[in-house]
């Protein structure tokens, strides 16, 4: 604590990521990146901005890139909102839509971000338990006082509410912003953006990190109604002018112009993440069904910190939140075919055998 100090950074307990290690001899699988490199289109439109704008500003509601997020998602550009990584429009998400009288919903499990931001812009909050299956009980987020912000898929669990559960959700709060995060959705089965037309309480944020593997370039977005678009822009103008740089805007329109490559890549993971899941069961683990680019596991027999320890000093880093509900899970990132294999060896050949656990056992 320093004596200069304002209240807000007093108050605030900032949010600590996975770790970034450099040892290449290290698989990292603890921050849901993608294994895969982006679409070349990126690193193209990337070397060519590189080439010609930098002494230039960059568009300040980003143009190019939510010109091109308007095609994708047919939608005209005054539905988008384009920011520096998801987090920071998560941000602008809680200064815009939620007050500092009036209390805003979230899962008691969920991106430890929620938290960290509410505390920060002084918002209180209420943390609804999950079902003891981790599910989320829809109902408890009806009629909210000051707002609702849900991940979905959620993180770390991977579990996935459908659209008509977020409808109920966001239908049952007419008088408030419900935010859904939807950072890993394109691992799931569908989107609550074909809702945003009909509710204008409704802001889904979105993330180029996961599956379109940008997580270097730092570009997140929101869907919403016009008013609320404006609503973000307002606190973009009053904060930074130019969020999103040059590369970011030009890198980020080449990737969701390269459907074929998302697709290939996206379908990649999906298919890595059901071979995990049953060989993880396999191996006496259960896990819970997941949607997202990462599974959320405990093991019948060995301690979910013990693992940890074990898989790091074997060169596999995975998360594991110090929180008592979920002590006892691990959350591991999907990373490539290879990569598992390596994985699922290491635990075969010392972690699980050393801890005493194999499913024989
Ligand atoms: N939301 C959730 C649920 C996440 O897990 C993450 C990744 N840490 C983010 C948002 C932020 O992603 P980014 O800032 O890279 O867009």
């Amino acid at each position: 604590m320093n004596k200069f100090w304002s209240e807000a950074v007093k108050r605030t307990e900032p949010y600590v990521p996975g770790e970034q290690l450099n040892d290449p001899n290290i698989i990292k699988l603890n921050t849901n990146e993608n294994p895969y490199d982006p679409s070349p289109q990126v690193t193209e439109a990337t070397q060519n901005e590189l080439k010609r704008k930098l002494r230039l500003y960059p568009s300040p509601d980003a143009d190019g890139l939510r010109d091109e997020l308007g095609r994708y998602f047919k939608l005209d550009r005054d539905y988008i909102f384009a920011g520096n990584g998801s987090d920071e429009v998560l941000a602008f998400s809680f200064m815009a839509f939620f007050e500092q009288h009036a209390i805003v919903r979230f899962p008691s499990i969920t991106y430890s971000f929620y938290p960290v931001y509410a505390k920060l812009f002084n918002v209180p909050y209420e943390e609804i338990a999950l079902n003891r299956d981790f599910t989320l009980p829809a109902e408890n987020f009806f009629g909210a006082d000051g707002g609702v912000i849900i991940a979905n898929p959620n993180a770390p669990t991977g579990l996935y509410l459908d659209t008509a559960a977020i409808e109920e959700i966001v239908m049952n709060n007419p008088e408030c912003v419900v935010i859904i995060d939807e950072a890993y959705i394109d691992f799931a089965p569908a989107s609550a953006v074909s809702l945003v037309k009909q509710y204008p309480n409704l802001l889904v944020v979105r993330t180029m990190s996961k599956s379109r593997s940008l997580a270097g370039l730092r570009v997140g977005f929101a869907i919403g109604d016009p008013g609320l678009i404006e609503a973000l822009n307002r606190i973009k103008d009053s904060f930074n002018s130019y969020t999103i740089d040059r590369l970011a805007i030009a890198g980020a329109a080449a990737a969701i112009r390269d459907e074929d490559y998302f697709q290939e890549i996206r379908q990649k993971i999906i298919s890595t993440r059901e071979w995990l899941i049953s060989e993880m069961k396999i191996r006496g683990f259960h896990v819970l069904p997941s949607h997202a680019n990462f599974i959320f596991v405990s093991h019948y027999k060995a301690s979910a910190e013990s693992l940890y320890q074990r898989l790091r000093e074997s060169g596999f880093l995975v998360r594991h939140f110090q929180k008592p509900e979920i002590e006892n899970y691990l959350r591991i990132t999907i990373g490539s075919d290879e990569q598992m294999e390596f994985f699922l060896n290491a635990l075969d050949s010392t972690i699980l055998s050393s801890a005493g656990s194999t499913v024989q056992d």
